[in-house]
């Protein structure tokens, strides 16, 4: 799963305009940026698939630091005590925390059984491919470009979004995975994050309408 969190973040932005997407992304992506960090620094473990069919390249073995329900509310907690701090908007802190916990919501809601990579995999895909649809909608009609750089590298960033989700599903496993696949997630989460910064300055959002 990969848009379907971003999309988690899109709607944060529409609820709370005054917080950065470029912050409700980092919050939705925030489980999966600790797990490649976690498997680069070797206290987290996925085990890779050989077979090159359809699905996810690689099963989390020990994922708790980073996936589990106690540290997700743990860094959900992190994160709102950080923001708070900094920023000190509560509601803000509290919107975020919840867009923490909606990756670990959404990743359980999207589990497969180990061994059936494909079965179930198409309508997981159709109804996640939905929900991102629906939220970068609901966010370009919130919002309006500043600069040609929202309407550009706006689109530009939710195609290569959109691709690199389709790609770890259906692709075929390129390189080698075990060595290549913890630092190329690691900085396209981080590249996904940069962006939605920049987005966030080269878009405004609308007034709401009462
Ligand atoms: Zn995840």
């Amino acid at each position: 799963m990969l848009v379907g969190h971003v999309a988690a973040a899109f709607v944060a932005k529409g609820l709370h305009p005054r917080l950065s997407l470029g912050t409700t992304v980092a919050a939705a992506l925030l489980a999966d940026m600790l797990l490649f960090s976690f498997v680069l620094a070797d206290i987290e473990h996925v085990q890779f698939r050989t077979s090159p069919t359809a699905g996810l390249h690689f099963t989390g073995t020990d994922i708790a630091f980073s996936h589990g329900l106690a540290m997700s509310l743990f860094w959900s907690a992190a994160l709102a005590a950080i923001y708070v701090w900094r920023r000190g908007d509560r509601r803000a802190a509290a919107l975020l925390a919840a867009v923490v916990i909606s990756h670990w919501v959404l990743d359980v809601l999207s589990h497969r059984p180990a061994g059936s990579a494909v079965h179930g995999l198409v309508p997981m895909m159709i109804i996640e491919g939905t929900i991102w649809a629906c939220a970068v909608a609901l966010y370009v009609s919130d919002s309006r470009s500043v600069n040609s750089a929202g309407r550009y590298v706006f689109w530009g960033g939710v195609a290569a979004l959109t691709y690199v989700w389709h790609d770890n599903a259906f692709g075929l496993p390129r390189g080698n995975p075990p060595q290549d696949a913890p630092i190329e997630g690691l900085l396209l989460l981080l590249l996904a994050v940069a962006w939605a910064y920049w987005m966030n300055r080269a878009r405004e959002m609308k007034q709401r309408r009462r």
